[in-house]
């Protein structure tokens, strides 16, 4: 018995040291923010979603759509704010997004919870704090990195960097614009004012997951949110240098350009697109896109 508990001590330990560390980062990034003023930016894509609430005389159905915020972080800035943020940003870019996701919830509803007492005190009656949820939060992320040998993104099926990378590529096809479900928000129709779901993508409609009786949630359409995309086909381009063989094919691959990043891109033409590869689809997610 007393080893477990031993054990179990250990164990605590270790969450703790995982919990600081995923602290601290969550700090340096915050503190990045307001370095570089990305704060603000943030701050006026809340004050928007305020003016627009306000605008439709307080419906609180508005406080459930989507706050998209465009971040254009810069790579020499990020190389010179701290040594170990980049590194972590071109290793593990979806935990950066994730913990990026974070901060910027939390720097949102500082900003309501400052906002709320002005206006109580305008309209002589207490309206509830806006508290927006963590799905509710949009990053798009907008860095380029420089395409230097150490970032380049390389097409081998073996042996691919799911980090942030570099693709030099060329323009093989592309798709007309497409669109795709940023934001739903589903309610349950027993509790339409307590239950409810948010998602992105669906497959079908979910299931309320707090009546414990399997009710099918139903959509609020009205907080629907489409975002456009162009499926891109191109080829490294280092392969399109090299001659082709009889009976070999230079491997193309798909890049998405979503939202901001939805440029006309030009067949035959040469792209420095800094991105993540996705290998269960297959699809290079951009970041950022520059023609070379
Ligand atoms: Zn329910």
């Amino acid at each position: 018995m007393s080893s477990s508990i031993a054990d179990q001590s250990v164990l605590t330990e270790c969450h703790l040291e995982a919990l600081k560390r995923e602290l601290g980062f969550r700090e340096q990034i915050a503190t990045f923010l307001v370095q570089t003023d990305l704060v603000g930016h943030v701050q006026q894509v809340c004050a928007e979603f305020y003016r627009q609430y306000l605008a439709e005389h307080r419906d609180r159905d508005l406080l459930l759509k989507p706050l998209i915020v465009r971040l254009p972080l810069q790579y020499e800035s990020l190389a010179k704010f701290d040594p170990s943020l980049l590194p972590t940003i071109i290793e593990a870019p979806i935990y950066f997004e994730q913990a990026l996701q974070e901060v910027v919830l939390s720097v949102v509803n500082a900003h309501f919870a400052q906002l709320e007492p002005v206006e109580q005190q305008q309209q002589q009656q207490p309206s509830p704090v806006i508290t927006v949820r963590l799905q509710q939060i949009y990053c798009r992320i907008r860095l380029q990195l420089p395409p230097r040998e150490c970032y380049l993104f390389r097409a081998q099926p073996q042996n691919v960097n799911t980090g942030l990378t570099v693709f030099r590529c060329v323009v093989q096809g592309y798709s007309s614009l497409q669109k795709y479900i940023l934001h739903s928000v589903w309610v349950c129709p027993d509790y339409p004012a307590a239950h409810l779901a948010i998602t992105g993508e669906i497959r079908r409609a979910p299931k309320c997951e707090e009546c414990g009786n399997e009710t099918v949630l139903q959509e609020n359409l009205r907080i629907r949110t489409v975002g456009d995309y162009y499926s891109v086909r191109a080829f490294s381009a280092d392969a399109f240098r090299t001659p082709v063989q009889v009976g070999r094919i230079h491997q193309s691959i798909s890049v998405r350009l979503a939202d901001d990043l939805c440029v006309p891109v030009r067949l035959g033409h040469e792209y420095v697109i800094t991105g993540v590869f996705n290998p269960p689809n297959l699809l290079f997610n951009a970041w950022a896109i520059e023609e070379v």
